[in-house]
């Protein structure tokens, strides 16, 4: 693919999973590294996902190892195998490539159920009749140990027949469970008896109805590792307190490997919200048109958006990947998208507000061809032929009657450049019955064709423009952030914090040919706007602000 061309991905940035593996070769304790990215498929991959997803693949590729995708698909409740074709897109567009190493812990249902009767035949499980109000009034607190249920000595014989029973489907949701039996007074409150399998009747994406018993994340984890031969488990903080139970399955199964458990701080960041149930209302409520709208923070969103996938994985790079949790600003995450995209989008001349132009002294109704550059950061992407002509297209902003002293643009009057043309002056202005500016009537110099004035004179201000004889009307959305203040949810509501204009959508934008011939996901820089990417999904043209440009164009000039 691609990637062999760029740098490789994990290699620099702080990264203590790095140096642990570094240190577990050296020492032996491992012979090679297997790492596996394990999503729940219970909705769309973000962008805090592809922190975890860069941090598994790009190590494991680092070390000449191997990383497996693995579906978590032990919650049939909430799964769908939408989201699972999603995530495999998802990870393949990021750029990372998991071979024939696709799992699911429900290809372990099976092996999971012979574990847990081996416990329940250790003497290390039993089946709790009590319902979830008293075992989790019996559970304790952080300063209270827990209490024993009156079901947890029950011998091994009526354990081993209920569970059975259980998986036979002789019981209704939530009347039974299976319990670890470890000690109702640990500090930590994932080793008091924790829960391995519940009942539920229902249809699992995979396995059909072949279960009405799952696994709790706890118990399908850990050995699904084991399974897999997973040398570094590498998970997120809020899994630290799970580690001991991780470890005491590892213990107590005869599984066959011994994987270790690391953890790193999730990735937050300004603005975004990156919580699976929040992302998920989003879409339920309306708030957004789907999971792959360009306001959402998901990859495919993201793409959707025009972000390039090696723009991200700069992105997480950059973070590094650390043990305490911190939220990142939003000028970390747009500063390579910028980077790269001013490296790679093809310039082109867009008018979102179109005002009319019409070039009095231009003769006749002719037009000519002028040349443009493509990218000025890439002398490879050559040049192209613009249309000029006697009536054209300006930006409404470039236009003011009455301008403030720092308004160089367009005004009565004055002269300005028309990029990669002739220079122009406004000579008068025509207005509708309302009073509206609906037409500027300007007269060009041909001397100065190309866009410099032979007698060296000089103007302030340089403007796009697009010919009205060959432009192209387009959509366009300009997007700024879904949720209006840098933590949304602080003060409680997070959907109160929505941002009322986190999407604006002009339908009369005129575009030059070039620009409307540009390919779904291909970046193209609308000259002194932004950039943008063609829409994939729109019947009509359209196009996305994947993001603005760093210093606007107008600001530059004004200094
Ligand atoms: P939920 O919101 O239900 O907790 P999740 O976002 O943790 O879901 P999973 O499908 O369980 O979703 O995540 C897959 C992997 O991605 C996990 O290993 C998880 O630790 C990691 N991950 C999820 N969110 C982030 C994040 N914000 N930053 C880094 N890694 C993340
Ligand atoms: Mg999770």
């Amino acid at each position: 693919m691609q990637m062999a061309t760029e740098t490789p991905i994990a290699e620099a940035g702080n990264n203590f999973v790095r140096d642990i593996i570094r240190a577990d070769l050296e020492s032996k304790r491992v012979t090679g590294v297997v790492t596996r990215f394990p999503p729940e498929p219970n909705g769309y991959l973000h962008i805090g996902h592809a922190k975890s997803i860069c941090l598994n693949f790009g190590t494991a590729q680092e070390f000449g190892g191997r990383c497996h995708l693995r579906f978590d698909d032990t919650n049939p409740t909430k799964e769908e195998q939408e989201y699972i074709d999603a995530i495999e897109t998802d990870v393949r567009w990021l750029g990372f490539d998991w071979g024939k190493h696709l799992y699911y812990a429900s290809d372990y249902f099976e092996q999971l159920y012979a574990w847990a009767e081996h416990l329940i035949e250790a003497g290390k499980a039993y089946v709790d009749d009590l319902n979830p109000d008293q075992m989790r009034e019996m559970r304790g607190t952080l300063t209270e140990p827990g209490r024993n249920s009156p079901f947890r000595d029950r011998p091994v014989a009526e354990n081993l027949d209920l569970f059975r029973r259980m998986r036979a489907g002789e019981f209704p949701n939530g009347a039974r469970i299976l319990r670890a039996k470890i000690d109702m007074a640990a500090g930590n409150m994932n080793l008091r008896d924790p829960a391995l399998y519940r009942i539920l009747h229902a249809e699992h994406p995979r396995t059909g109805g072949a279960w009405c018993i799952y696994p709790t994340y706890d118990f399908a984890h850990g050995q699904s590792d084991a399974i897999e031969g997973i040398t570094h488990s590498v998970c997120t903080l809020e899994f630290e307190d799970h580690r001991p139970l991780y470890e005491w399955f590892l213990d107590n199964l005869p599984v066959p490997s011994r994987p270790r458990q690391y953890e790193f701080a999730r990735l937050n960041l300004g603005y975004t919200v990156l919580s699976k149930r929040v992302l998920t209302e989003l879409v339920r409520k309306g708030h957004v048109s789907g999971w792959d709208d360009p306001r959402m923070p998901t990859l495919a969103g993201l793409r959707r958006r025009g972000v390039p996938p090696a723009a991200l994985r700069e992105f997480v790079r950059r973070i590094g990947v650390a043990r305490a949790n911190s939220t990142v600003d939003v000028a970390m995450y747009e500063h390579p998208i910028r980077e790269l995209l001013n490296k790679s989008a093809l310039r082109r001349m867009a008018v979102l507000r179109p005002l009319k132009v019409v070039i009095e002294n231009y003769p006749g109704d002719g037009t000519e061809e002028l040349e443009a550059v493509n990218n000025p950061e890439d002398a490879t992407a050559g040049s192209r032929s613009i249309r000029f002509g006697r009536e054209l297209y300006v930006e409404r902003d470039d236009f003011m009657e009455d301008p403030p002293k720092q308004f160089f643009r367009l005004a009565p009057g004055r002269e300005v450049r028309l990029r990669y043309a002739y220079f122009i002056t406004c000579r008068e202005v025509v207005k509708d019955a309302a009073g509206q500016v609906v037409e500027l009537r300007c007269t060009y110099d041909p001397a100065t064709r190309g866009g410099n004035a032979p007698d060296g004179r000089k103007v302030k201000a340089t403007l796009h423009w697009v010919a009205a004889a060959d432009a192209v009307t387009a959509e366009v959305r300009l997007y700024d952030h879904l949720f209006g203040r840098p933590d949304p949810g602080a003060d409680g509501d997070i959907f109160a914090d929505l941002n009322p204009s986190s999407l604006e959508v002009l339908t009369d934008c005129r575009l030059e040919p070039a620009a409307a011939a540009a390919e779904a996901g291909q970046p193209v820089q609308f000259e002194r706007l932004g950039y943008f990417c063609r829409d994939a999904k729109s019947p009509g043209l359209a196009f996305n602000r994947t993001i603005g440009l760093r210093d606007s164009f107008a600001k530059a000039q004004a200094g």
